[in-house]
């Protein structure tokens, strides 16, 4: 039996929790599910991974159990907004999964895809909602759906939805959810737009903060590779001649970029296929699915089209570009070592993005390591500021430690007040000291810009190389 019942759980959930293998609540469950189900406000600073879904949901569809809530056409009784359709039809598939031993109705709705299904749906009735706001809009604005019997309002990833520009929307949502009602508001981030947007959402809110970011940095093993714009995508081929790469998410920030370097890794022998804004909804599930399952080895995404992407296995993250808000790459590296695994995180930086990667190394405490012994960087390109920060690190740049901490380590911070200034990166200072992969001298500068096949030679060998260094236990040797 899980530990889910103590927080207040009905057993057709604690079943439901049990044949998904949940055995321990994650802190953000044990501290959300029992303030919730007495029916308060709340206010959660978690991203995805924290298992932030399962928080909300249980506790609303075992309130709607208890009130005996029967589904009514048009009108369901606990209305949950994401900013993305995939993020929607995630919490919608969660909602069912969760929900499988109840008589708990869920619907999910969102644009790109024709509208007559929503409307059959929304008029066969459901006590819960999922929806994106422009599509939700929509319907409201034709009477398709009414929210005037809505008990718990739910908004998911605040900070993104604002980030889309759909401030505007939320708040037309918002209006028409009755004043009396029970509200959520959860944000990866809390700047001041979402502070103020949850100011006048939320009443007297529990306020309840998991700190995955240093968690999720901690298991990721994050490098840098300083190379020239022109060779981004022939670093790129050459990169992912390395075995262990068996699922990668590669980031670009635009749509084109996607198609195109989706395209040269296919050209190149890598089964890879693209996702972004311009696809259609049912391009993206095939995507999407086809990488879940293993047919996919990469997946190449925009910020917005990958978010709320949760798939195992994730072995790599590779960020084709780099993301200008430091907020994204947390968000992109933590598609890796998800479940407590492991994970890799390889940036190739420009010598335009190199303010990026200062500013993400600000926010996240650390210095991104070096890939210095990488045939294709060029250490040219390396920032002389960085310089001195390597050499204090003994020779080798710092490593972020990687402590193996999975969901259960997340701490929950502040719990009943509202934070002063919003954004928090915990109290962690620099991760780990430098592993010393041996001075500067060891590096193998020399070999830069080469193609594919003796790029790879190389890199098999190094990989030889280290793993014998790391088997002998006398310390990192030179390839
Ligand atoms: P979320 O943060 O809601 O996107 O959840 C992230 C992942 O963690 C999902 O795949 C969930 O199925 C999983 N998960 C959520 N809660 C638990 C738990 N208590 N034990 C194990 N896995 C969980």
């Amino acid at each position: 039996m899980n530990d889910f019942k103590g927080l207040g759980l009905i057993e057709p959930l604690t079943r439901a929790l049990d044949r998904d293998g949940y055995e321990k609540p994650t802190p953000i469950q044990a501290g959300a599910i029992p303030v919730l189900l007495k029916g308060r406000d709340l206010l959660g600073v978690a991203q995805t991974g924290t298992g932030k879904t399962a928080a909300f949901v249980l506790p609303m569809v075992q309130r709607l159990h208890e009130a005996n809530a029967k589904p009514a056409r048009k009108c369901p009784r606990a209305l949950i907004l994401a900013p993305t359709r995939e993020l929607a039809l995630q919490i919608h598939e969660s909602v069912l999964s969760y929900a499988r031993f109840i008589d708990i109705r869920s619907i999910v709705i969102f644009g790109g895809v024709p509208m007559p299904k929503q409307i059959k749906a929304l008029n066969a009735g459901a006590q819960i909602l999922v929806a994106t706001p422009g599509r939700l809009l929509d319907l409201m604005n034709q009477d398709k759906v009414r929210l005037n019997k809505i008990e718990t309002f739910v908004l998911d990833e605040a900070d993104r939805m604002l980030d889309m520009g759909f401030v505007h929307d939320v708040k037309k949502v918002a209006a028409a959810v009755p004043e009396k009602r029970q509200t959520l508001l959860f944000s990866a981030t809390m700047p001041g737009s979402v502070r103020s947007l949850a100011d006048g959402l939320l009443t007297e809110p529990e306020y309840i903060e998991v700190t995955p970011q240093s968690t999720t940095q901690e298991r990721v093993e994050q490098r840098v590779l300083f190379v020239p714009k022109n060779k981004k995508r022939t670093l790129l081929t050459g990169v992912m001649q390395d075995d262990a790469i068996t699922k990668v998410l590669v980031f670009t920030r635009t749509k084109h970029s996607a198609d195109r370097v989706a395209r040269h890794l296919d050209k190149s022998g890598v089964r890879a296929d693209a996702i972004h804004g311009n696809k259609t909804q049912s391009a993206r599930q095939r995507a999407l699915k086809a990488f879940s399952s293993g047919k996919l080895r990469a997946l190449v995404a925009t910020d917005i089209a990958a978010r709320g992407i949760d798939v195992d296995g994730v072995s790599h993250v590779i960020n084709f570009d780099l993301p200008n808000e430091p907020e994204s790459y947390v968000h992109r590296i933590g598609r890796t070592a998800r479940g407590g695994e492991d994970g890799q995180a390889i940036s190739f930086c420009d010598a335009e993005e190199r303010g990026y990667l200062r500013a993400i190394e600000k926010a996240i405490q650390q210095a991104v390591e070096v890939f210095a012994d990488h045939p294709f960087h060029d250490e040219a390109m390396a920032e002389p500021e960085r310089e001195p920060e390597r050499r204090r690190g003994g020779g080798g740049p710092r490593r972020p430690k990687r402590a193996g901490h999975g969901a259960q380590n997340q701490q929950t911070k502040g719990k009943g007040h509202r934070p002063k200034d919003g954004k928090s990166h915990g109290d962690k200072g620099h991760g780990g000291h430098g592993h010393g992969k041996g001075g500067a001298a060891d590096k193998n500068h020399g070999q830069k810009r080469t193609n594919a096949k003796p790029v790879a030679q190389k890199l098999a060998k190094k990989k030889a190389a280290k793993r014998k260094a790391k088997h002998s236990r006398g310390g990192p040797r030179a390839a």
